[in-house]
């Protein structure tokens, strides 16, 4: 057989293991941004939580603070009323006592209310935790499977990559550049095969008096419609 074709079906038996592991190795970097997304979003949760219930408590705090002074209040209106000199006095008395008791109802639900939310959202964060600990133990183990991958493919590439530099210059100036360019674009298939009258690099038929030279002559062909270098074998 030719020695370019014989060398340019080496060169692309590396080039081929150039791309697929090119291939994998972008699908998994793919698949550690997945997981580094999930567990973003999952810290976010947790922290969001975290803070809007740090607010609620502190609205309680304030509440309970508000509450204590106005029972203080009631209690001294209580004292007052029992002091009091005339009907005037008394019904201003009762009047006052009366806006504080509606003042510390009104507190008391809101209060309790502040409590069922705290409770609640105290309960999203426990969910919220245990799936971003669930998340994290799945994605280390996996995240490590995936960089030691990538690491084995990319040593895989580029022993190939050198073996297909190191080789380019030995094809003649003939098909060299129209080689580099079919590799560069494209399925980076510059040499196919040819099944009968079929290339396979396009799987149109080629001319029959083509195909027939193909096998008979030991000179470098191109298929008619796809342009790339054939081969039968
Ligand atoms: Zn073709």
């Amino acid at each position: 057989m030719n020695s370019d074709i014989v060398r340019m079906i080496e060169l692309q038996r590396y080039w081929d293991t150039v791309l697929r592991c090119r291939e994998d190795i972008e699908k998994s970097a793919g698949s550690i941004a997945f997981w580094e997304k999930r567990l973003e979003e999952n810290q976010g949760r947790v922290l969001a939580l975290q803070g809007t219930i740090k607010l609620s408590k502190s609205s309680l705090r304030q509440k309970e603070i508000d509450l204590a002074a106005i029972e203080e209040k009631i209690v001294k209106l209580q004292t007052r009323r029992d002091a009091v000199k005339n009907e005037r006095e008394a019904a201003a008395v009762a009047n006052e006592h009366a806006a504080a008791s509606a003042e510390r109802g009104g507190m008391e639900e809101e209060i309790l209310l502040l409590m069922d939310d705290i409770e609640s959202k105290n309960s999203l964060l426990a969910e919220a935790e245990k799936e971003a600990a669930d998340v994290l133990e799945q994605s280390t183990a996996d995240i490590a499977m995936l960089e030691e991958r990538i690491e084995r493919f990319r040593k895989q590439m580029d022993e190939n990559r050198a073996k297909f530099d190191e080789g380019l210059p030995s094809l003649s100036a003939a098909v060299r550049a129209k080689f580099q360019k079919l590799t560069g674009s494209g399925n980076g298939k510059a040499i196919v095969r040819i099944d009968g009258e079929t290339c396979e690099g396009c799987r149109v038929q080629v001319p029959v008096h083509l195909a027939g030279d193909v096998s008979k002559a030991d000179r470098v062909m191109s298929c008619s419609n796809c342009g790339r270098f054939i081969y039968s074998g």
